[in-house]
C-alpha cells in the first residue's frame, strides 16, 4: 500500500529534502510527493517519475520514530540524487534499479560518498561535515515548527 505523508505528519522530510536542496543542489529539485510504500524492500526509499511529477517513497522502517536519523536523512539525500539526475535528463538507473555511472558521479558531486555495490554505483554514504550541516539546519527549523502550523511558518517565511 502506498500513503502519501503530509508534512504535518512527518515534517523532517519536507525539511531535509528542502535544507539538502538548498545547499548542496542549489535549489534545483522540485518538492516531489513523499509516500510510504509498505511494500518496499532492500533500500529504504525508491524514486519514480510520472509525466506530471516526481515521487520519493520510504519504506516503513526508516519513517518509524525509533529509527536512526542519520537512515532519514542517507535515504532523503540519496533519493535526491536520483530526482536530480531525471530533472536534468543524466541516465542514473538501468532495469532492476541498477545504478549507472551517471548516479556516482551526481551522487559525489551533490555532497556524499559513492561505492560500487551490489547494484551498481548504489553504496552512498554520508559525508560527516556534510551531514553536520544538514542536521544543524533541520533541527533548527523543525525546532521553529513546535506548536505552529507549518501554514504559519510559511507564510511568515513569505511575507
Ligand atoms: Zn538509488
Amino acid at each position: 500500500m502506498k500513503t502519501i505523508i503530509q508534512m504535518r505528519e512527518h515534517p523532517a522530510i519536507y525539511v531535509l529534502h528542502d535544507t539538502i536542496n538548498t545547499l548542496f543542489f542549489g535549489d534545483a529539485l522540485e518538492l516531489p510527493t513523499f509516500y510510504r510504500d509498505d511494500e518496499a524492500e532492500g533500500f529504504a526509499a525508491c524514486f519514480f517519475r510520472d509525466d506530471e511529477a516526481d515521487f520519493v517513497g520510504f519504506n516503513a522502517d526508516v519513517l518509524k520514530p525509533s529509527a536512526p536519523f542519520d537512515d532519514l536523512v542517507h535515504c532523503v539525500w540519496h533519493e535526491a540524487v536520483h530526482q536530480f539526475c531525471q530533472q536534468q535528463g543524466i541516465r542514473h538507473a538501468g532495469k532492476n534499479g541498477y545504478h549507472l555511472a551517471g548516479f556516482r558521479d551526481a551522487a559525489r558531486a551533490h555532497g556524499l560518498l559513492c561505492e560500487k555495490g551490489a547494484n551498481g554505483w548504489e553504496a552512498t554514504e554520508l559525508i560527516p561535515e556534510n551531514r553536520d550541516r544538514v542536521v544543524e539546519i533541520t533541527r533548527i527549523v523543525l525546532d521553529g515548527l513546535k506548536g505552529r502550523s507549518w501554514e504559519e511558518i510559511i507564510h511568515e517565511t513569505l511575507d
